[in-house]
């Protein structure tokens, strides 16, 4: 096929930084205790906006309890209350700028800004040393973080990347170019999956993302079967796909990529239905679709947002009419406003099987509740009661190690864990992969 050209009104993209936020006409009409949580949330978590997410996403006449508003706007139980009478103290009594920016560099150094090992524990070692920038932790599949791609069109109060957009975490898993990558990837034919994320790599140009994706459709690339875009610029800036200035090449890169084999696969993050309803996404998402790619959808699971089963039932009944394939409901992590937004494993478990449960076969394409856990992605398939114990039944979908994968395996049941270091062995200490070897 070709692409048609984007006939509707070019968007601008107005982007609006956390220190703006309280200061929107839209937050103006809230209550003023809701914009002093404004100010004082944001001036130690990174927070970012735009027009789209303004006036087409978020439902003013909900806010603050509207789900869009909750996922991307600041709220006093993102930070632990000490720390937040702390630095609204400090704000109140209008204090000098080193003395905030001593007690917000203490905030935000308490928020676990580095969690767990996933940055440097799955870079791989090239013949100069580390290849920052490429994280293999699964044998068939590579994650590309570039340089130009490590933000995101707007952010989400749960991101795991938070740290890196404020400068907190460096900025060390990043590529300058594709050259590096293509040199790793040339010298592993076991990988078939090349991964581009972020951030965003969607905010890049086409032109950059071409310089990425190109060389892949050669044929000494051929191992690799599979390309992947994780993007949230379906829900945040649908216009990366319709009317951007360089939209229309960005579908024929796609377009090129599974017209020589390849599938595409668009890993978008959809957090609630309601980032469906838009016309600017769905056109975004028949565009995609005329491509050949794939989109398969992820989120994690977050109170205010999308704890509720009756969400996801309907946010993959609506991503399977209209050809979104459901992929993962991941448990989120335990960094930055994780207090806000975490819930219960035992309350996870029971969120995805009643959603599950409520779905035809077709649209019960999601795993989870999955966590990202450092031997691998964990998932809970739901609890039992085994020679007198509860237990949480687990399995690696992925593992460092692929034997390990599909092996049932059990944790004690505890209520109050959230995510997988919470969980210890039911049976036999210690868990079956840490007895190997
Ligand atoms: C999730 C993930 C992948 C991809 O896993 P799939 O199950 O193939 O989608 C690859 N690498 C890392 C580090 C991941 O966390
Ligand atoms: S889209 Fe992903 S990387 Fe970007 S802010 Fe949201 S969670 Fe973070």
């Amino acid at each position: 096929m070709t692409v048609e050209s984007g006939t509707a009104r070019t968007m601008r993209m107005r982007a609006v930084p956390g220190a703006r936020l309280a200061t929107l006409p839209q937050v103006q009409r809230l209550d003023p205790a809701v914009r002093r949580d404004i100010r004082v949330v944001s001036s130690v978590l990174p927070f970012k906006v735009n027009n789209y997410v303004l006036d087409e996403l978020i439902d003013w006449d909900r806010a603050p309890d509207d789900p869009l508003y909750r996922l991307t706007f600041p709220d006093r139980g993102m930070l632990p209350q000490p720390v937040f009478d702390e630095i609204a103290a400090l704000i109140d009594r209008d204090a000098g700028r080193e003395e905030l920016r001593a007690a917000v560099n203490q905030a935000r150094l308490s928020l676990n800004p580095h969690p767990g090992d996933q940055l440097q524990a799955n870079v791989p070692q090239g013949e100069n040393g580390a290849l920052n920038g490429l994280q293999h932790k699964y044998r068939e599949t590579v994650l590309v973080f570039p340089g130009q791609g490590q933000t995101c069109h707007a952010y989400c109060g749960y991101c795991f990347r938070w740290a890196q957009f404020i400068g907190v975490a460096e900025l060390k898993q990043a590529v300058s170019g594709p050259e590096q990558a293509l040199g790793y990837l040339s010298g592993h034919p076991e990988v078939s999956d090349v991964l581009f994320t972020g951030g965003d790599p969607m905010i890049m140009s086409t032109e950059r993302l071409r310089a990425y994706v190109t060389p892949l459709l050669e044929p000494r690339f051929e191992h690799i079967r599979n390309i992947r875009f994780g993007t949230k610029a379906l829900s945040y800036w649908p216009y990366r796909f319709t009317t951007d200035d360089d939209a229309d090449e960005l579908l024929r890169l796609l377009e090129r990529a599974t017209s020589l084999g390849r599938h595409v696969a668009v890993m978008a993050h959809f957090s609630h239905y309601n980032e469906l309803e838009t016309e600017a996404c769905r056109e975004a998402i028949r565009r995609i679709r005329d491509t050949g790619a794939v989109i398969r959808a992820q989120a994690p699971l977050v109170r205010h947002v999308n704890d509720d089963p009756a969400v996801w039932a309907r946010m993959w009944r609506t991503m399977t009419n209209l050809g979104v394939v459901p992929y993962y409901m991941f448990v989120e992590r335990d960094t930055g406003a994780s207090q806000y937004f975490e819930l219960p494993l035992r309350r996870a478990v029971s969120v995805y099987r009643d959603a599950i449960s409520a779905v035809s076969g077709l649209e019960r394409t999601a795993r989870g509740p999955v966590m990202s856990a450092s031997p691998g992605k964990v998932v809970l398939d739901g609890t039992a009661r085994i020679a007198g114990q509860d237990v949480f039944c687990c399995r690696f979908l992925q593992a460092r190690d692929p034997d390990w994968v599909g092996r049932p395996f059990f944790a004690k049941l505890d209520e109050h864990a959230v995510w997988f270091d919470d969980l210890k062995p039911a049976f036999d200490e210690p868990w079956f992969w840490q007895a190997e070897g």
